[in-house]
């Protein structure tokens, strides 16, 4: 199977390994693949276990559920990412479809690392309709 990230290759080579919690991604931008591959799957624990900061408190797990339960997503395109040291950035576009219509969420993410992991912490983001 194909992973859910869009990466060419497949989940149990791709995203699985880190969603299952065996391996750690390296990059800002596999932590961020790997996100994207748990909200298609609605794994909301892996989620929130990679978050800290400002994103974890301004998370709402339910709000995330009930969203969830509405939403199909439908692909990600990663526009830029870059690493400097403990801090990394990654802008990308997730398309989903939602009561019949395909919209995009486009979000530029921070990501900073501590004890040797990285953990999303704030994004700016806006998002639209195709
Ligand atoms: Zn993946």
């Amino acid at each position: 199977m194909a992973c859910y990230c869009q990466s060419g290759i497949r989940y149990s080579d791709c995203c699985e390994a880190f969603i299952l919690g065996k391996e750690t991604p390296q990059s800002p931008e596999q932590l961020m693949r790997s996100r994207y591959s748990a909200y298609a799957q609605h794994l909301f624990s892996y989620i929130v276990s990679t978050m800290t900061g400002e994103a974890l408190m301004a998370f709402d797990v339910h709000e995330a559920k009930k969203w969830a339960e509405t939403a199909q997503w439908m692909g990600l395109n990663i526009e830029s990412s870059h690493t400097e040291k403990d801090e990394g950035f990654v802008t990308f576009i997730a398309s989903y479809q939602r009561k019949g219509h395909m919209s995009y969420l486009k979000e530029r993410s921070r990501f900073v690392k501590g004890n040797g992991r990285w953990l999303y912490i704030s994004g700016e983001y806006f998002s639209g309709v195709f």
